[in-house]
């Protein structure tokens, strides 16, 4: 028999409670920082400063001007479940405070050396508790400047096990940053400070315009590129600023959600934000937002999480309806073509013919001239682009509109070069084909007039078992999409119709496409992922190629159905779909201004 099993159940001691509780709340030295900023937040205060060593591991000091502590309730403040914020079991549902646990004080106090002095501003005196492991001090008078002191030392200098899982100074230093970034744009009118060795690292002054804020922590570069977004729905309000797509990142990390003042972590939400920049991301990238939401304290469950980052609401479906069609409708008011980029002043130099320029000592790319022979301008049928416009198809693949009149040439059979008032624009043709595909497959399916090729033969693809089942498994939504199967046992599938709009790229190709991009995906894809993946899937399977020549007619109708679509600017993927070298640019690199 075990030792352990002989023991009698015993209540635990108060400090190993302590200790327990801590590891909810006390991860790293970054946790006690948060706890604290949000005590002087619920205190009123209106200045905070924050000062840390060894990026808070050794010491962690929290000054600021709220609304003291009276000396008779210091002992209470280290003990758990002791809170002035909360007095009913009701109230737990109508929090308007930042803390309401009671907990943060008293995990805190078990696993450092705490010292704490405080003031209320109309006392004439003030006292002092310490708090070592969980053991408390006798009360002392203490005669400084209203508010309240919190010095934190040593953290986990009595739990030798969680001091060992700390990181380096710079990783423990970046984290308390984060914390304090998230108090300060959470509230934009308090004036804070952070210090590390003495050193200031942030000093944010109080502002209204949170644009401001924004630039301070993440740059002007961010500043420059970001679209304000406000909205209401019902009792909810939302607003701050979503980034240009340019300024992408390859986390979510700087999706930053604040709800009543908190910051908060929502999956749910996460997901609507990239799912207002689909077609303008790539994958594996993510949007840079801002979103500050407010809405009645008691449509939101903020007690489902020890460090309240994580929230249940009363309506999450509405909440991430308003997020998605809010950013969506901002991006697509936004004229999204990206600009090239060119240095702002390349210094000039001969340039060797045909070769690379040196700028500076940076090689600079010259581009090649244009090809010999332009593309002929008369009507032609162009046996590799059988997906364009050649009255074959029953649904012809770029509609010609009634008069266009685009001077625009193809390069490499690749690009269409063209002229606009706002500069040269360059086109990748297969981008650009496959987003116009894309609207018009999503256009003709919500509409319920997607033309569908029935097969007479239905046409037999060998796939394995298991893709098979999985082609089978969303039958459904294929079919919504024109592609209709059977099963013919043995892994064999028949596919009896296809999207008309595929034109003469065969089915089997399609499906096995679709197998593939399946069996990449790892987790089940919602319904409506599915479906919009289908979709780029198929709009990307007959469009033009790059590689494909075109006739000045299919240039024509290509560049004139540019206007049209919903987002003309990125393919489905995100690629971009065109680039612009504006006027401005070249008369500029061209010293003509
Ligand atoms: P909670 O914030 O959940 O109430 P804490 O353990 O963080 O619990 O704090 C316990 C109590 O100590 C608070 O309810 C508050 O009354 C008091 N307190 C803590 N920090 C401050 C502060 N900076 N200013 C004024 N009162 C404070
Ligand atoms: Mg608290």
């Amino acid at each position: 028999m075990t030792p352990h099993l002989m023991l009698r159940i015993h209540q635990l001691p108060e400090s190993v409670v302590a200790k327990i509780a801590a590891g909810e709340v006390v991860e790293r030295p970054a946790s006690v920082v948060k706890e604290l900023l949000e005590n002087s937040v619920d205190a009123g205060a209106t200045r905070i400063d924050v000062d840390v060593e060894q990026g808070g591991v050794e010491r962690i000091c929290v000054v600021d001007n709220g609304a003291g502590i009276p000396p008779e309730d210091l002992p209470l403040a280290f003990a758990s479940h002791a809170t002035s914020k909360l007095a009913r079991a009701e109230d737990l549902f109508q929090v308007s405070t930042l803390g309401f646990r009671g907990e943060a004080l008293a995990s805190i106090g078990g696993v450092s050396q705490v010292s704490l002095q405080s003031r209320q501003p109309d006392r004439e005196a003030g006292a002092a508790i310490d708090c070592h492991g969980s053991v408390l001090s006798a009360v002392r008078p203490w005669n400084g400047s209203p508010g309240t002191r919190l010095d934190v030392r040593h953290l986990f200098y009595n739990t030798p096990v969680r001091r060992k899982f700390l990181r380096t100074t710079s990783t423990e230093m970046g984290h308390v940053c984060e914390v304090f970034t998230r108090l300060a744009l959470a509230q934009p009118q308090l004036h804070l400070t952070l210090r590390h060795h003495d050193k200031a690292v942030y000093e944010v002054l109080p502002t209204a315009a949170l644009a401001d804020r924004l630039g301070l922590f993440f740059g002007a570069e961010l500043q420059e590129k970001l679209y304000p977004v406000e909205a209401t729905g019902g009792q909810v309000e939302l607003r701050g600023y979503v980034a240009d797509p340019s300024f992408d990142r390859g986390t979510a990390k700087m999706q930053y959600i604040f709800l009543n003042g908190r910051w908060i972590r929502d999956r749910s939400l996460g997901h609507a934000i990239q799912e207002a920049y689909r077609g303008l991301l790539m994958t594996g990238r993510y949007a840079v937002v801002f979103l500050f939401l407010t809405m009645p304290a008691d449509w939101v469950d903020v007690n489902v999480h020890p460090t309240k980052t994580e929230v249940r609401f009363r309506d999450g479906s509405a909440l991430y309806n308003l997020v998605l069609q809010t950013i969506r409708r901002r991006l697509n008011a936004a004229n999204l073509t990206p600009r090239l980029q060119v240095p702002p002043r390349m210094p000039w130099q001969a340039i060797p013919s045909g070769g690379q320029a040196m700028a500076g000592g940076t090689p600079v790319a010259i581009l090649p001239p244009p090809p010999a022979a332009p593309p002929q301008a008369a009507p032609q049928m162009q046996p590799s682009s059988a997906t364009v416009a050649n009255g074959t198809t029953p649904e012809p693949q770029i509609l010609l509109p009634r008069q266009t009149e685009v001077r625009a040439i193809q390069l490499y059979s690749a690009y269409l070069v063209l002229e606009t008032v706002d500069g040269m624009l360059v086109i990748d043709q297969h981008a650009l084909h496959e987003r116009i595909l894309f609207d018009e497959l999503q256009d003709r399916i919500r509409a319920g007039t997607l033309e569908v090729q029935e097969l007479l033969v239905p046409e037999t693809v060998q796939l394995t078992a298991e893709q098979a089942a999985r082609a089978l498994e969303h039958r459904e939504a294929l079919a919504k999409l024109g592609l209709g199967l059977h099963d013919f046992g043995g892994g064999a599938v028949l596919v009896t119709s296809y999207p008309a709009l595929l034109g003469k790229r065969s089915p089997q190709a399609i499906l096995k496409a679709v197998v593939d991009h399946l069996a990449a995906r790892d987790r089940a894809p919602t319904r409506e992922q599915l479906f919009n993946e289908l979709l780029s899937l198929m709009a990307c399977h007959s469009a033009v190629r790059s590689g494909d020549p075109l006739t000045q007619e299919q240039i024509a109708a290509l560049v004139a159905r540019r206007d049209l679509a919903n987002d003309p600017h990125h393919c489905p993927h995100g690629r971009p779909t065109s680039l612009l070298f504006s006027r401005h640019d070249l008369d500029r690199q061209f010293r003509r201004i």
